[in-house]
């Protein structure tokens, strides 16, 4: 059996809402199994007509202007959002999303996107090979032309023929390959879940209203700890926030959960705040306390 892996990139631009960032770039992966894939399409096409967006309208995060998503209403944008989130959750749909704030490590976005996409093939093939499956890889083709797209094929192919330090090729049946999203629906579901993850993580009250519903989708590993499988962020002093994104309390065994205790934080940065104002709300980013 076959799983099919949809990938798309993100950004955000700082200064951002939480406080502690400054400019994110993000590649994150979509994983769906061949046999949810006929069930996955239908439903989001019956979503669609519902909702009247014809399958001819390409989901997008951030719309052209002009579009016919740019000009639908907040409603329809929620409801069609939210509900492609829900159905990828029915399917099975597992997500991995890296996020590198490229503010801090000073590196400029080709390198972050390439070290992004290493540690994504690191998963992916982990991913698989938990399964004992093998995968297809099917990307958003890069803007700027053929001679764009020809330098990021090779590039794949570079990675896939020499692995990482940690991981071999071993279920990746072929090349990374490209696709335009507009004729690729699941595509627009890896820009969704990767561009909802970075908003949220820029603390874009869009994002945020949406973890909910893409934590479900966040790959995890035996004990439900999502930080380093399904959600990878750098540098260091990020590790906290898979506390207030994705509801972790530990991090590789250690306690990343607040401690009550402001001055003790021992390289992260977001050890006991989340990094938003509230205004005066208390901060409820964390898990549940009954
Ligand atoms: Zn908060």
């Amino acid at each position: 059996m076959v799983y099919l892996v949809f990938v798309d990139d993100s950004q955000q631009r700082g200064p951002l809402p939480r406080e502690g960032l400054d400019d994110l770039v993000a590649l994150g992966a979509v994983i769906m199994h061949e046999e949810r894939m006929l069930d996955y399409t239908a439903r989001v096409e019956d979503l669609r007509s519902r909702l009247e967006v014809s399958a001819e309208v390409e989901f997008k995060w951030k719309p052209p202007k002009g579009s016919f998503l740019a000009k639908a209403s907040g409603d329809v944008v929620n409801e069609l959002t939210q509900g492609m989130l829900k159905i990828a959750a029915d399917c099975g749909v597992v997500s991995v999303v890296a996020v590198w704030d490229q503010g801090r490590t000073g590196w400029n976005k080709d390198d972050t996107e390439s070290i992004c996409r290493r540690m994504l093939f690191e998963r992916i093939e982990r991913h698989l090979d938990t399964e004992q499956e093998l995968g297809i890889v099917i990307c958003d083709e890069p803007g700027g032309g053929s001679k764009q797209i020809k330098s990021f094929l090779a590039d794949c192919r570079t990675l896939l023929e020499e692995g990482t330090e940690y991981v071999q090729r071993k279920r990746i049946l072929l090349p990374f390959m490209t696709a335009p999203s507009e004729h690729v629906a699941p595509l627009q579901l890896a820009d969704l879940v990767t561009a909802a993850t970075t908003a949220a993580l820029a603390g874009h009250p869009r994002g945020l209203a949406l973890l909910d519903l893409l934590r479900p989708l966040m790959r995890s590993n035996g004990f439900g700890q999502v930080g380093g499988y399904g959600l990878l962020l750098w540098p260091p002093p990020l590790v906290g926030l898979h506390y207030w994104i994705a509801r972790d309390v530990t991090y590789r065994g250690k306690s990343i959960a607040p401690k009550g205790d402001p001055f003790v934080s021992s390289g992260n940065d977001f050890a006991e705040d989340c990094g938003l104002r509230h205004d005066d709300a208390p901060c409820d980013c964390g898990p549940e306390t009954v």
